[in-house]
This record gives C-alpha cells, structure tokens and sequence, in this order.
C-alpha cells in the first residue's frame, strides 16, 4: 500500500456498492479505514427516532459482518463527529476522510464542524454524492432559485438521470491496523429497551444484502403492477425499498438503473416503470427542498399557515397514535405503523390529512411521531410530505381538499381486508360496514360482535363537521392573509 491511509465515513450510505466515498479512499491507494460515528447529539433535535435506531443497529451489523468478509473491520466511535474524526486521523495518519454528503441542516453543520476539525490535524474532508440520483443543490429554476413545483423539477431532473458506471462492492479491502480500537455494537446502545421492535424482524432484512433481494422482488413481482396497485394497501403492492433507501443500503442510482434494466426488456413495462421512477423523483424533490429551505421540518413554507388555528389536543392525539379514534382506516393504518414500522404510502396520507384536517392537530405533531415509529423516517421525505397535506408546503394539496377516510377506505380497500388486519374487533363486519361500523344497523354490529364504545371506540369527530371547522379554519388563514395584502 503505497498511499496515505484514508478513512471512510460511512453515514447514511451504509452499502459497499456504488458508494463513491469507498471508491475514493481505496482510489487514494493506502489503508482505508472505515468508520461510522453514533454522534445523536450532532443532529440536534432530529435525533434518529426509535425505530430508525433498530434499523440503524442491524444495518451496522450487516455492513460489519460485509467489511469483515473482506478483509477489512468497521470501527464504531462515538460523536461529536468532528471530534471522533479528527482523533481517527491522528491515531491512524490518514490524510483524508472520505464521505458521502447529506441535505439535512445538522448533518450539513456537522460535515462543516468537520472539515474544520480535520484541518487542525492536517488532514481533508473529501465530500462526495451518493445518496441522492443528482446533488439536492444542483438543480435551480432558469431565474437561478429553487424548484417549489413538483413537476417542472421532475421535468427538469430527468435531464440530468445516468447510471453509467456503477461500481460492484470490492471483492477484497485492506485490512485495518489491530492497533485501532472501537466501541462494540451494543455499547451503542440503539435497541429498544423493552420488546417494541420485535416484530420489525419478521417483516424486514436491513442491510445491503436485503435491500437488493428487495430491489430484485421489486422488479419480479411489484413492477408489472406497480402503477395500477400502489394506491392499493390491501396489496402487496410498493417496492418497500424506503428504509433501504434512506440508510444508504442501495443507491438509488442502482434502483434507477434496474428499473432501466427492465423497460429495456421488457417495454410493456414503460408505464410500471415511469410511475415509480416518478416516485423516486419525489425523494428527489424532498431532499431539494430541505437542502434549499432547512426550516422545512419545522415551519411552514406557506407563510399564511403560521397563524393557522390549531388544536393542540392531546387526547385527540393520543388517539390517533394509538389507533384509537374510531376511523378504521386511520387506525389500521396507525396500528400497521406501530407493529411493521412502516405505512402504506396511501395510508399515511389519510392519517396524515386526518391529523391536520379532520382533528386540526399541527402537522409538526404528526410529522414529530411518524419521525419517531417509522423505520424510514427521513427528515426531508417526511417534512415535505406532512407539509403537503397539511396543504402549507410547495405544490402542497390545495387545504380545501380534505380526505374521506370513508370514501378512502372503499376505493382503496373495497373489500376491507386491510382494515380487518389491522383492526381485528372489526373483522366480522360485512365490507359494506367495515369502514364505517357507526353507519351499520344494530343487528349487523351485535352479529360481528363489535361493541361501539366498549370493543370499539366510537368515531372521536363526526367527520362531516370535522371537515366544516378545518374549512372555516383555513377561511380564517385566507381572510388574514389577504387583510394583511390590503393597504388601508
Ligand atoms: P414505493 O412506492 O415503492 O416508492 C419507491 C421509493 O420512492 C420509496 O422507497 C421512496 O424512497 C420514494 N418515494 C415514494 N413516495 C414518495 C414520496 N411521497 N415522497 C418522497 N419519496 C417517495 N418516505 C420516506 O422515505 N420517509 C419518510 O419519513 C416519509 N414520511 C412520509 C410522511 C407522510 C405524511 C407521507 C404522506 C409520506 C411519507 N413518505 C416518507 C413517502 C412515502 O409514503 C414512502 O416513501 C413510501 O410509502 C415508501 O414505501 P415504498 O418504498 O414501498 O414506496
């Protein structure tokens, strides 16, 4: 090894495939030496949540158990990162540390704190993209700002779309000094204490190597009826690659790329593939918007929802994480999310304009627990989500178009067999009553042995004057805003 030794900072980008912060420091020609850092507090008040920690904790894993198959370890050290780094540096004599960029505020102080830390030890930070298909900043409008429309940025990013050169994991790595100590996995400390997240394991594989088994079922079996049935959460129907994606365990190159793969054989496929390439674009645009609005997560873009009339209710609230408020579709999909980690992205909506609309609880609530049960929580994909159906992000739904969870649940999930999952005191209930147990006659309800009020709450909003309030609400926003545009 002729080089200096550099060090790879992994982050979210935890895969050895197409990782250009990897291919830098073996490029440098030395000892690479690979960490990651367990720095929560470098990330402010957006610390990983719960279950993005069990997904954190078994995707090291994984990666450890990659590295060490090749040679090499992965070392674990505990933040602040700038501190951790620069001491590696000094330990080890490497005169780089190389690492893929981030869009989020914090880890955008934190690559700063580090670049500045390394100088001090006579070392560099070497940023790279690999988290994203094209940089979060790179794309501006023609007037040289930030895209706010959802269309025009895809229209504009498909421009810019490649996957040539893809880089396979390398066979072998150069094998780290035994003089160079770390932290062990548990001494992380990022499992839950008591047995919530047991049941992530039957529904997922972190790590690399199950995010391309994912990535490969994708293609086999989720494509061909991907734009017809992602709407549907009774189905099976998404790629279930969110998690994969937001760890860095496949690059979304590497999906772009096999999707590609895939229309090229199979040309019946155009429209499967368009739509969820569309889907990837909206990672895209998500990461674009924090990167240019770093308050995303916390205020709203649309300035007039500053002075909106908020409930701050915390029984409602309560209800509503819990999977108790009474609307089976709200709560199968609340109760799919406390048990899998995960929420079909259909579902998520209509909790979400649930929360906001029907409950006028602040969006920053919803966002605030998604962020701490999700196993993809992503600060900007959730952000701008919750901002758009709230109706205050860009290219936000308009706030007067408010979800039926009713209608919803018949559209979605005609025979009510999601519900009935999720929701087990329903389950005997015919179709016709399965998304509206209060609608259905007595008899029909003693026959399913559902109990409103005892096995089954009652709704805790009667959904047609919830829908009232959250108009007259945002009535109120409107009128303010344009009394405030009116010169006397
Ligand atoms: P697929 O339909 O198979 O899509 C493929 C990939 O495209 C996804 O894995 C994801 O990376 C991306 N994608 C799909 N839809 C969106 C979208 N609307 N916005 C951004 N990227 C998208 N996604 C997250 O990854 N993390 C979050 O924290 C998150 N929070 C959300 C909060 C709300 C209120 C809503 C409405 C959506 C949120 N989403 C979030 C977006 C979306 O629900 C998930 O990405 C999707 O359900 C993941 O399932 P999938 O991988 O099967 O998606």
């Amino acid at each position: 090894m002729s080089g200096p030794a550099a060090i790879v900072w992994f982050r979210t980008d935890l895969r050895l495939a197409d990782n250009p912060a990897l291919q830098a420091a073996l490029q440098a020609g030395g000892r690479v030496i690979p960490v990651f850092v367990w720095a929560p507090r470098d990330e402010g008040s957006w610390s990983p949540g719960a279950a993005s920690r069990w997904w954190l904790h078994h995707s090291l894993d994984a990666l450890s158990r990659q590295l060490a198959a090749r040679g090499s370890r992965l070392l674990l050290r505990q933040g602040p990162a700038a501190e951790a780094l620069a001491r590696l540096a000094r330990e080890t004599g490497a005169a780089w540390v190389c690492a893929n960029a981030r869009c989020e505020p914090a880890a955008r102080q934190q690559q700063q704190a580090v670049e500045r830390a390394l100088q001090a030890v006579d070392a560099g930070l070497s940023l790279h993209g690999g988290g994203f298909l094209l940089s979060p900043r790179r794309l501006l409008t023609a007037s040289g700002t930030a895209y706010r429309r959802f269309t025009p940025f895809w229209r504009a990013l498909q421009a810019h779309l490649q996957h040539d050169g893809l880089c396979a994991a390398p066979e072998r790595l150069p094998p780290v000094p035994r003089t160079v100590a770390g932290d062990s996995l548990g001494a992380l400390g990022l499992l839950p204490q008591h047995d919530w997240g047991d049941g992530f394991e039957r529904y997922w594989r972190p790590g690399e190597s199950g995010a391309g088994r994912r990535l490969a079922e994708t293609v086999r079996s989720t494509l061909p009826r991907y734009a017809t049935a992602r709407d549907r959460p009774d189905q099976d129907a998404t790629s279930r690659l969110s998690p994969h994606l937001h760890f860095g365990e496949i690059s979304a190159r590497r999906v772009l790329a096999a999707l590609d793969a895939a229309a090229a054989q199979a040309p019946a496929l155009d429209s499967q593939v368009a739509a969820l390439r569309r889907e990837l674009g909206w990672r895209e645009f998500s990461a674009h918007l924090l990167w240019h609005y770093p308050t995303l997560p916390q205020e709203p873009l649309d300035g007039r929802f500053a002075a909106f009339p908020w409930q701050d209710d915390p029984e409602h609230l309560r209800a509503w994480q819990r999977g108790r408020t009474g609307i089976p579709l709200v709560d199968a999909g609340m109760r799919e999310l406390w048990h899998t980690g995960f929420m079909h992205n259909r579902v998520r909506m209509i909790t979400a304009s649930f929360l906001t609309k029907h409950l006028r609880q602040p969006w920053q609530a919803g966002a605030r627990w998604f962020w701490d049960t999700l196993l993809d929580a992503d600060l900007a994909s959730n952000s701008q989500n919750w901002q758009w159906v709230a109706g205050c992000g860009a290219d936000a739904a308009p706030y007067f178009r408010v979800f039926n969870p009713v209608v919803q649940g018949r559209k979605f999930d005609p025979e009510g067999d999601y519900v009935r999952r999720w929701v087990p005191e329903l389950a005997r209930l015919p179709k016709r009553h399965v998304h509206a147990p209060w609608q259905a006659p007595e008899s029909e309800r003693q026959a399913a042995g559902v109990r409103l009020g005892e096995t089954y709450p009652w709704p805790i909003v009667d959904l047609a004057a919830g829908r009232q309030a959250a108009l007259s609400a945002y009535a109120q926003v409107r009128a303010a805003a344009s009394r405030q545009q009116t010169p006397d």
